[in-house]
């Protein structure tokens, strides 16, 4: 059931870390890295790899590198860097002095390059990108060899060092470790690891017209920064093979990879592809749209960074592919958020309630407590009370069935914090039939809540002093596909994902800083957006709701949660 607590998934990396350190293959350290390619904003995917990272480093008294996995220049810009360490900081983590780019490797990697050249296990290849794709065969049929596979060493380091040197075009020759075109795992078949671009880096500028290949980078980092532990995603697996390869080829130190199972969560995506679609159709509003599982929108939505902490721990790390759902995510920050923030009054939909009996002039204060769990925890403040408010259009119904126990014609309820109120009659619009008003009588024996002759009421709902609201603007969401799993994400994409209300609330939340976080009593938390909130014109994002409602979501049809 989403949201239960779930049985801490089995952690092999830890495991394997215990065994290390009980044979001090690593002599007791631990360093691991984190290494994004800044192509992209993190993602909720890439906080679990951090967590898993930063903390495992963290538990064992090690260190994590931070490293930008930079070898792409087309793909990358600065403006990813920059968001990808502020998310990684914020997220709770420290890299202290150890912050890395792959492109600082160039030149040694370059030389590493020229030394498999040297020992006959690298050379350059004029096959065209159509023709190196036929040549490779397939999963069930072997690779055939390049025609230009023996090339002797001395034209090899020839046409290496003219690459280099910019005399060819892109496309036109790729420097290829020399392995086996028979091998069963494709990425042994003779794996480029050197091609041309034309095309200046952020950080070497136009220095290299050569770029090195993901496989063969991200190795030799590991081992120049003498990494221990290299933690990937499961897709890496068959490149592993390479990963050794290309180290014991070198001879140099030799970190273990180990894969585990990525994070995929249910009514999201993960693919920076799919989220750059997202973006660039309009879908959302930006990067930090608060339905995005970007870092940067998850933070606007008004998660905290503890309970994307909570989240990772609570799934733990493993080997098998699966999905977690969405209220597990929301579990742990409801969990999180319970504990910290105050409960306020505020009403999304708002009706007018007249109380026909209740002085025109008069405003009596309640004494309310922040955090009625346990008043003595956050406090109290004083909410105003006078002849008209509102409250939630739904918490009124003029022929109510018969399990609803809130306000309708005879019925009574409580006021929180304040007094009983009796339906007397329901003002409607002539023309359209809609509700505009109800009035009401209020019994001045029950300031409080309770009535002296011992009657009770079943239902309480929430309300806020007409003459004393604060108008805010409250953006209520729901996910951004109509399928836990979505396949073709336009197909699944629910254009319907974003509700604006005028609201009310009450008058303690005027002047709100952006950032501030509440729960509305009945109705969830919330947070002032941080880009569109201001003081004196307060907009609010719903982070979650009270409770579970993905349960509704399979009840309407929408999608079958297994
Ligand atoms: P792409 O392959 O499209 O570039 P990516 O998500 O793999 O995308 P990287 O920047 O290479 O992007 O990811 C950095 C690190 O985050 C990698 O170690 C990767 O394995 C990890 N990572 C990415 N997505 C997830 C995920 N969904 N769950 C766990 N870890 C992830
Ligand atoms: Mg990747």
């Amino acid at each position: 059931m989403a949201g239960n607590e779930i049985a801490p998934a089995s952690n092999f990396i830890r495991n394997i870390i215990d065994e290390d350190n009980r044979t001090g293959k690593w002599g007791g350290r631990v360093v691991t890295r984190f290494p994004p390619e800044p192509n992209g904003y993190l993602h909720i995917g890439h906080a679990k790899s951090i967590c898993i990272n930063f903390g495992l480093a963290a538990e064992y008294g090690g260190r994590c590198h931070m490293r930008f996995d930079d070898t792409n220049p087309s793909k990358e810009e600065i403006e990813y860097i920059d968001s990808i360490l502020e998310n990684v900081r914020w997220l709770g983590f420290d890299w202290g002095e150890h912050l890395y780019y792959a492109s600082d490797y160039f030149d040694r990697l370059y030389e590493f390059a020229v030394r498999l050249i040297k020992e006959g296990k690298a050379y350059v290849c004029d096959l065209s990108p159509e023709q190196t794709r036929e040549y490779r065969g397939t999963l069930t049929e072997p690779g055939r060899e390049s025609p230009y596979r023996n090339r002797s060493v001395e034209e090899n380091l020839d046409l290496f060092e003219r690459m280099r040197r910019g005399e060819f075009k892109d496309g036109e020759r790729v420097l290829r470790a020399r392995i086996d075109m028979s091998s069963p795992n494709l990425n042994m078949r003779d794996p480029t690891i050197y091609r041309i671009k034309h095309v200046a880096h952020h950080r070497t500028g136009d220095k290299w017209c050569i770029y090195p290949m993901y496989d063969f980078t991200h190795c030799i980092s590991d081992s120049i920064e003498r990494i221990t532990h290299s933690i990937c995603t499961l897709e890496f697996e068959d490149n592993r093979a390479l990963y050794d390869w290309v180290l014991d080829q070198l001879g140099v130190y030799h970190p273990q990879q180990i894969e585990f199972a990525r994070l995929n969560l249910e009514y999201m995506v993960m693919s920076k592809r799919i989220l750059l679609r997202l973006v660039q159709d309009g879908h959302v509003s930006g990067w930090d749209d608060p339905r995005m599982p970007t870092i940067v929108g998850l933070r606007r939505r008004g998660y905290t960074s503890e309970s994307i902490r909570l989240f990772a721990e609570r799934i733990g790390v493993g080997k098998r592919e699966s999905w977690i759902e969405m209220g597990v995510l929301e579990k742990a920050l409801r969990d999180d958020l319970n504990t910290k923030v105050k409960r306020v009054m505020g009403v999304l939909k708002p009706l007018r309630l007249v109380i026909d009996n209740f002085p025109e002039d008069r405003v009596e204060e309640f004494e309310a407590p922040y955090f009625p769990d346990d008043p003595s925890r956050m406090g109290h403040r004083k909410v105003p009370f006078s002849k008209v408010l509102y409250i939630e259009r739904n918490d009124f119904m003029e022929d109510p069935p018969k399990k609803f126990f809130r306000l309708a014609p005879g019925r009574e309820v409580r006021l929180r914090w304040a007094y009983f109120v009796k339906c007397e009659r329901v003002v409607k619009d002539e023309k359209t039939g809609e509700i505009i008003e109800i009035h009401c009588t209020y019994d001045p024996e029950t300031r409080g809540g309770g009535a002296p002759d011992g009657r009770k009421v079943k239902g309480t709902i929430h309300w806020v002093s007409a003459a004393h609201a604060v108008e805010a603007e409250v953006r209520l969401y729901d996910p951004l596909f109509k399928e836990p799993r979505p396949e073709d994400y336009r197909e699944a994409l629910n254009t319907d994902s974003l509700e604006v209300v005028q609201a009310r609330l009450e008058p303690g939340l005027g002047g709100v800083e952006p950032g501030s976080r509440f729960q509305f009593e009945r109705l969830g938390y919330f947070i002032a957006d941080i880009k569109d909130s201001r003081p004196e014109k307060p907009v609010f994002n719903r982070i979650v709701t009270l409770r579970d409602t993905w349960a509704k979501i399979v009840a309407k049809g929408q999608g079958g949660r297994s």
